[in-house]
């Protein structure tokens, strides 16, 4: 039976191939271009002669959404990897072309310890004449790995790969199964990835505890080093404006009701929405800790300790701002079919992010209430992912913070809980009773700010692949391991 310190040898002379698996990931385009939730195709409004409206530039399914991210070559690949070690991994294709990978190493039955989680899509390119390097070439320069995918999250998956490999190469007996999901269109908000693997066959998600993105960027201050365990997530839902007028023929334009000059004080009303503040999330309990500001955070001084941050720690103030309110911002709109008719309708769609106790009613209330007054404006709230939190009171956090010390080699790192500003997969296994927490500790002196996740030239150190995959072989001992 190998001990810890010789799995973590294992991990680190592994070092080179898990570089390579990552290059490998990131060289297959499982690019998901996030076309969910579209307006159905053809617009309404005939072309006139000799016109045609543009073909779109894919097919859309019924629901309006369509099928990208082509997971598949990227989840054979994993399933190969694993299968040279003897692990079986399991591909399931919610689409043709969407898939997602999940294996299991069985230990003691009818429990199931850990899961580690990671998405194996990646969102789209936009220019690549702007990126240093190539997207999808995995090079690799002073010491960072370079394309789309790299941060987020391809290190992580081969990183969750390795460590399951390296388990198996060792032989370790396990007093409960350790799990592994890699899955697809997390990018889109995982109704073809986690959504529907939590769906059809959760079985194969279950777990005590799990492990995912979200949080693990260090923060130092001087000696300190202090890591963020996010431990929820906000939601995120879509807020569609629909804003009715009356057409015309455009040479005689006061016979109209223009929906797009409508839409300019529901515009204006958005971009000066006033959202409610709060500070009960546990993340602002060590505001001290973080940032050494002993005033009490409550909702009336936030935005001073805010303000007051934002010259010497950006990013955090940033971070406080958005995980103390929903917000609320206009991202998309169409209007008109015509140059030469006025407008009828003009549809504007908003991204919301809500906090933890914010419902779907709460953000339609709100919106409404913004908009009141206003006629021909309809309000539609969709829900594309609930708000979701694991409590930080949990077994899983001493072990999380023991696991991180040992992958890192220091015994006086601190944690404090954070909530993930954006979406994961976490939300979706959660209903199933995992503890989830969004943790993969980067290298100490990793810096993350170079990451770029969703921009040009996104990148990971190479180092941080050997971290996390240290910190996942630590969290398999310390939570499912069979040390007798
Ligand atoms: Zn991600």
């Amino acid at each position: 039976m190998a001990s810890l310190e010789e799995l973590l040898k294992m991990v680190d002379e592994a070092q080179q191939e898990g570089v390579e698996l990552t290059q490998a990931l990131v060289r297959i385009p499982s690019v998901n271009t996030g076309r969910n939730n579209e307006p159905p195709w053809p617009p309404s409004g005939k072309p006139g002669p000799g016109e045609s409206f543009a073909e779109p530039e894919v097919a859309y399914d019924k629901s309006g959404s369509v099928p990208t991210g082509d997971e598949l070559p990227a989840a054979e690949l994993i399933r190969d990897k694993l299968a040279a070690d003897g692990i079986e991994g399991a591909i399931y294709h919610s689409q043709e072309n969407r898939a997602s990978i999940v294996a299991n190493l069985r230990g003691q039955p009818g429990n199931a310890r850990l899961l580690m989680m990671s998405h194996i899509d990646v969102v789209p390119v936009e220019d690549a004449s702007q990126w240093t390097h190539d997207p999808f070439g995995g090079e690799i320069h002073d010491g960072r790995l370079y394309g789309r995918g790299s941060s987020d999250m391809k290190s992580t998956v081969a990183a969750e790969t390795m460590a399951m490999i390296i388990l198996k190469r060792a032989g370790v007996k396990l007093k409960g199964d350790l799990k592994l999901a890699i899955c697809a269109d997390e990018e889109s908000g995982g109704a073809y990835g986690f959504g529907w693997m939590a769906q059809h066959f959760p079985e194969t998600l279950e777990a005590e505890f799990a492990v995912n993105e979200g949080g693990g960027a260090p923060m130092k201050d001087g000696d300190r080093l202090i890591y963020p365990i996010n431990t929820g997530e906000k939601g995120r839902l879509e807020v569609r404006i629909h804003i009715t007028g009356r057409g015309f023929h455009a040479s005689q334009p006061w016979r109209a009701d223009n929906a797009i000059y409508k839409a300019e004080e529901v515009i204006r009303r958005i971009r000066t929405y006033q959202p409610e503040v709060s500070v009960d999330h546990e993340l602002f309990s060590s505001l001290e800790q973080l940032t050494g500001i002993t005033d009490k955070p409550t909702a009336l001084n936030i935005d001073e300790i805010i303000e007051q941050l934002t010259p010497t720690h950006e990013n955090l103030a940033s971070y406080l701002k958005a995980c103390s309110r929903m917000t609320l911002v206009a991202s998309m709109i169409q209007a008109g079919v015509k140059s030469n008719s006025v407008a009828e309708t003009c549809l504007i769609t908003c991204d919301v992010r809500s906090l933890p106790h914010q419902t779907t009613d709460y953000v339609q209330a709100e919106v409404e209430k913004l908009l009141e007054g206003l006629a021909g404006v309809r309000v539609e709230t969709i829900e594309t992912s609930p708000p979701s939190a694991s409590t930080f009171d949990s077994e899983l956090v001493d072990h999380v913070a023991k696991a991180t010390s040992l992958a890192i080699g220091r015994d006086d790192v601190e944690f404090v809980p954070g909530l993930t500003v954006g979406f994961t997969d976490s939300s979706f296994v959660r209903p199933l009773g995992n503890v989830a927490y969004g943790f993969m500790p980067s290298h100490p002196d990793s810096d993350t700010s170079k990451n770029g996740a969703h921009n040009i030239n996104e990148s990971m150190d190479v180092q941080s692949i050997n971290t996390i995959t240290r910190y996942l072989v630590a969290l398999a001992w310390e939570t499912v391991v069979d040390h007798g």
